[in-house]
């Protein structure tokens, strides 16, 4: 079989054969096929797209490129969530610990900033100390002891992924319906969780831009989980505006423990709230979601959430004393404020310029390489559905690059304003299952 062969037949629009699939994931893995055959057959997929007998053995290969975690040891029903990628997605931080604390075992594989997107791992190790790098014997060790772990794609879990994911990219390739399915799924399936709750979100911030794609992308992955026997369900969110106020790492987790100590901004809650309750039913933990969204709120209220996430930072070697004491994060050097240039409220803030802004901010990867500035980012002061006056703060903006005159321009710019009043969309649209 030869790797050109299979480039031209999805170039000219027809479906690859297991073995074709097989041959390719299994060549670029072990390094036989060349990052740019790779990226070929990537971008044929973005233009011609896959059927979804494609998708699914896609998916089957890339899950067994590597070890597959046997999740047996611990008792009880394991959940995992995952987001397709948004600015201002600290929700992990707080779903992950809140679920943990009712009893839930969360066993959750990561992933890093893609593009404007932030990632949990980035934010996790915002926090002095933290390691994601967990071997399985010990991610399964700590699942069972605090009922909760977030690593990352280490050692050999889903290498296909893990070089396929960086080489997306920087192809302009991430965009696909089938690469995303293939991705994500491939991933909670070898991290061996038995339900898996995927966040799809949609707008100008998301890798789906249209609800109507991210319903399509929901369906795709939600069928491949449950023909495999895991409890798959799939929430589309809103993702036109940053979610909650904090983008970039550090400010993100401040925000995370704000959240937990029942002062976080109602959106981000609200999502927290809505996520957490459907991972409890997938769990059998509750009956119905509302039963699930007042236990999640009791968590909250009592403590024992920031608790968790404080148990979760120690048990991957982290300082838990930044959970309790948050102005101990380093601060950056340079602080401004932008401000409304005229009355009115606001309709949009561009989720996209936004998270742009905070990777030039120095909050992402331009490329894979970059070093993340962990005190970078925004935080918005004036959401959609504010009236702001002229001369008022719509954000902060934090940053230790000195020439920021035109990040700030840019930022301004993401905000929208009206003489009308503005209607909000819900943050959870619908749910898939
Ligand atoms: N998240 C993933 O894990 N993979 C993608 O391709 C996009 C978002």
């Amino acid at each position: 079989m030869r790797m050109i062969d299979i480039i031209l037949k999805k170039r000219d629009g027809h479906p690859l054969t297991h073995d074709e699939i097989a041959f390719f994931v299994e060549g670029y893995t072990k390094g036989t096929i060349p990052d740019y055959q790779a990226s070929a057959l990537a971008m044929a997929i973005v233009f011609r797209g896959m059927n979804n007998q494609e998708i699914s053995t896609l998916t089957d290969r890339m899950m067994h490129s590597g070890d597959v975690i046997d999740l047996k040891a611990i008792q009880g029903i394991k959940v995992d969530k995952h987001s397709t990628g948004g600015v201002g997605d600290k929700t992990s931080l707080v779903v992950g610990p809140l679920v943990a604390s009712c009893g839930v075992k969360l066993a959750k594989m990561s992933g890093r900033g893609l593009g404007h997107t932030g990632g949990t791992l980035d934010k996790l190790e915002s926090i002095p100390g933290v390691t994601i790098d967990i071997p399985s014997d010990r991610f399964i060790r700590q699942v069972n002891d605090i009922g909760l772990a977030i690593i990352g794609q280490t050692g050999n879990l889903v290498p296909a992924d893990k070089k396929l994911y960086a080489l997306r990219d920087v192809t302009g390739t991430v965009e696909s319906i089938p690469l995303i399915a293939a991705s994500v799924m491939s991933k909670k399936l070898a991290s061996g969780a038995d339900t898996i709750l995927l966040d799809v979100k949609f707008g100008s911030g998301a890798f789906m831009k249209t609800i109507e794609d991210a319903r399509i992308l929901a369906r795709t992955m939600v069928d491949i989980g449950n023909s495999l026997g895991r409890d798959t369900r799939a929430i589309l969110t809103d993702m036109d505006q940053p979610l909650g106020r904090a983008v970039g790492n550090n400010l993100e987790v401040k925000e995370a423990i704000d959240t937990l100590n029942g002062q976080g901004p109602a959106d981000f809650q609200e999502l927290c709230l809505s996520a957490g309750a459907i991972m409890l039913l997938q769990a059998k933990a509750t009956k119905t979601i509302d039963e699930g969204r007042k236990l999640l709120l009791s968590k909250i209220q009592d403590g024992s959430g920031l608790k968790k996430l404080a148990a979760l930072v120690k048990a991957q070697g982290g300082d838990e004393s930044y959970i309790y004491h948050p102005e101990k994060f380093p601060v950056a050097k340079f602080h401004a404020e932008v401000k409304a240039d005229q009355d009115g409220y606001v309709r949009q803030i561009d989720a996209l310029e936004i998270g742009e802004s905070a990777m030039r901010l120095g909050a992402g990867r331009a490329t894979k390489d970059d070093i993340i500035d962990m005190t970078a980012g925004i935080i918005v002061d004036k959401k959609v559905g504010e009236f702001v006056r002229k001369g008022e703060k719509l954000c902060d903006v934090y940053t230790n690059v000195e020439k920021h005159a035109d990040i700030l321009h840019d930022v301004r710019k993401s905000f929208k304003l009206s003489e009308k009043k503005v209607t909000l969309n819900p943050i959870v649209h619908e749910t898939i299952q």
